[in-house]
């Protein structure tokens, strides 16, 4: 396991001077995941916070070579530019010993609903890349609308709560399981209260060859409506309701599950730290609280099922 005096020594690829809010989940997750590369990083970032928050002319929180692309086709570009790195190394214009890794980072909009194609394809191809999805389960940068990875009941700009509605209905698609359909090497879920677990999972991801995919549980205390100092606190919680289960899995069917909350506790007290869901907390909605809570289990007995071994 790495220690925090290895990482604190690894050099700082992310750094001051971006407009990322107080409390958000993005830096630390960043800075984790960039010090587990053993070799130069190049990224293909589609637009969400990270993109907008870390680029405003003229500077830069970036280290390494980045480029911004459009919500849908950050996997396309990357795509493209993995290629060209090989036929120059072909070419001999560029020594074959050297290595780069691609690194492709989407927001769960770009992830689950815009960019969904150019990702499925990408891997389908085999191109050589690591998938980063920083999930805050919802569109963010534009508005706080739902995305497929917004979890069932929760109030946003396009599912508000309110008279006429109590939020999302419908549950949260299950990409990484999508990904996993896809025969990928490797495809796992993390979340960055356990930092040892997410840097480990980025190691691996980059130490695969062809493509792997990482979905991050991303704190955003602006859409959450929760306290900037409650974020990686609210992740763990997230984990121990098992609501965001931490797993990984090998060539498409080999499930570990990294983390079994030895006390497994009720999603309310996940929810009542946010104003996301605070709607949930009413009588009237007890229904669909019992709804969400069974819809909660199902997936983890589900997860269960899958699983070989359960660290
Ligand atoms: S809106 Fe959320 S994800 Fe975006 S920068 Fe703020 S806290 Fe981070
Ligand atoms: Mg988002």
């Amino acid at each position: 396991m790495v220690t925090l005096k290895e990482l604190a020594a690894k050099e700082d690829l992310f750094v001051a001077g971006h407009k990322l809010c107080p409390g958000c989940g993005i830096p630390v997750i960043l800075k984790i995941i960039l010090r587990a590369s053993k070799y130069p990083v190049v990224i293909s970032n589609a637009t969400g916070c990270l993109a907008v928050a870390s680029s405003e002319f003229p500077g830069t929180s970036w280290k390494l070579n980045w480029i911004h692309n459009s919500y849908g086709n950050a996997s396309a570009v990357m795509a493209g530019i993995e290629t060209t790195y090989n036929a120059l190394k072909k070419q001999g214009r560029v020594p074959n010993s050297r290595n780069i890794k691609f690194l492709i980072i989407g927001g769960d909009g770009a992830t689950y609903d815009s960019g969904l194609g150019g990702l499925s394809g990408a891997i389908e191809r085999g191109h050589d890349f690591v998938y980063l999805c920083l999930n805050n389960q919802t569109q963010a940068c534009s508005g706080g609308q739902r995305s497929s990875a917004s979890p069932m009941g929760v109030s946003t700009s396009t599912t508000p709560s309110g008279k006429v509605s109590s939020g999302k209905m419908q549950v949260a698609k299950n990409i990484s399981g999508i990904m996993a359909a896809h025969g990928i090497s490797y495809a796992a879920q993390a979340a960055p209260w356990n930092w040892q677990d997410l840097h480990k999972k980025a190691k691996k991801a980059f130490d695969t060859t062809g493509p792997s995919f990482l979905n991050v549980l991303t704190p955003c205390p602006t859409e959450w409506q929760s306290s900037p100092e409650k974020s990686i606190e609210l992740t763990k919680l997230a984990t121990d309701t098992c609501s965001w289960p931490i797993y990984e899995v090998k060539d498409g069917n080999e499930v570990t599950i990294n983390y079994n909350p030895p006390k497994k506790i009720p999603v309310h007290e996940w929810f009542e730290l946010q104003g996301r869901f605070k709607h949930l907390l009413k009588a009237e909605n007890k229904w669909i609280l019992e709804q969400i809570q069974d819809e909660i289990e199902k997936s983890w007995e589900l997860l269960i099922s899958q699983n070989l071994k359960v660290n």
